[in-house]
């Protein structure tokens, strides 16, 4: 069982990125292994706080774990040396030490890279449908700017015949290591930026960096009755790696419109209807437009008062993946008649002259009730 990643820095789940810092900063300073020499535990709860700041400080990847915990990281996203999420094993842990502790010493940040290749970066692509493509579902082309392995050189960014040179500095490795007070940092080779390897005779289409900038147009399956701020994750459709690295994913962030006249609640719809005072009280029918393409006609029997909910079952928003359906509410709403003639009035005179208390029992019976509860003349 693995350990909740806000437990693992004792923070609160709605933490936000300065308390995140500041906790492991604090657990960092504790736990790491230069100053637990040979401390087999205290090198595990480095890695943990570790891997548990890397996940949760990444906007993407704390969605991905607040959503589908530890399991968001356990399907396809390791794939390839390059990291992915979950990132912190063996050394992976320098990288966001130094992006911790590199302002405090003074140094600059550097993406970690081994043997030169690099894992793309996650890409996000921000999609909008409506509440009738949410009903229905379906297939979105989107295009996305991306960045691709280039063809010419195989992504290797040096030209073709020719091949990277092992850099001389760090010997391939891509770090280098300098005692910084009582820590000894790893940092990243300032020759050959990480990469291991310095190219002398750069690719002439990508220059050197082993990808080139495309536009690529992809099918997205928006499946029937997802809801707002749904994430879909294509694995692997993100940018292209560096060096010939893995790629990202990439992330579609679906938004649904509000809609004219339907609320939603889940599966459910709610319409608010507004019906004339005088169809409340003799009774009326009327017809809905429903999501289905279809009408439903809803039955207003005599005497309905305002706030009266009726259920129209299966016209509601289809479950994900299910064959369920649920329901529509009609919520009915009673309109006060404005601006009337002289005869209109005369006859709402008339009409209240006739009424009786068993016409309105609640708004009759209310004053004397409260009256009487409060006590007062
Ligand atoms: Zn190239
Ligand atoms: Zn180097």
């Amino acid at each position: 069982m693995k350990r909740d990643l806000y437990e693992t820095l004792g923070v609160g789940k709605t933490a936000d990125e300065k308390e995140l810092k500041g906790a492991f900063r604090k657990l960092a300073m504790k736990y790491h292994p230069d100053k637990n020499p040979g401390d087999a535990e205290a090198e595990k709860t480095f890695k943990d706080i570790s891997h548990a700041y890397e996940t949760l400080k990444d906007p993407q990847k704390r969605a991905a774990y607040d959503r589908y915990g530890h399991a968001a990281f356990e399907n396809g996203g390791m794939g390839g040396g390059g990291g992915g999420f979950g990132g912190a094993g063996a050394g992976g842990f320098s990288d966001i030490f130094e992006d911790i502790f590199g302002e405090m010493m003074g140094g600059g940040r550097q993406r970690r890279s081994s043997g030169g290749r690099e894992r793309g970066a996650d890409l996000r692509y921000n999609m909008e449908i409506s509440l009738e493509e949410a009903y229905s579902g379906k297939t979105a082309q989107i295009r996305v700017p991306t960045s691709i392995t280039c063809d010419v050189c195989s992504g290797s960014g040096a030209k073709p015949g020719t091949k990277p040179q092992t850099c001389g500095t760090c010997q391939g490795s891509g770090r280098v290591r300098a005692a910084q007070g009582f820590f000894s940092i790893e940092r990243t080779c300032p020759t050959c930026h990480g990469r291991g390897q310095t190219i002398t005779d750069p690719c002439g289409k990508c220059h050197g960096q082993g990808r080139v900038t495309e536009e690529r147009s992809l099918s997205v399956n928006i499946p029937a009755g997802i809801e707002d701020g749904t994430r879909i994750r294509l694995s692997g459709e993100g940018e292209a790696g560096l060096r010939g690295g893995p790629a990202g994913d990439l992330y579609i962030f679906l938004s649904v419109k509000p809609h004219e006249f339907y609320q939603r609640d889940g599966a459910d719809l709610y319409c608010s209807v507004p019906i004339s005072m005088t169809t409340a009280a003799l009774g009326g029918k009327f017809d809905v437009a429903t999501l289905d393409g279809t009408k439903s006609r809803v039955s207003v029997p005599e005497g309905t008062q305002a706030g009266k909910q009726f259920r129209l079952k299966g016209k509601g928003m289809p479950v994900l993946r299910s064959s369920q359906i649920g329901d529509l509410y009609i919520q009915i709403q009673i309109e006060t008649p404005q601006k009337l003639t002289k005869r209109q009035r005369e006859l709402l005179r008339e009409f209240e002259e006739l009424s009786s208390k068993d016409n309105n029992p609640e708004s009759a019976g209310f004053f004397s009730r409260m009256k009487d509860f409060f006590d007062i003349e």
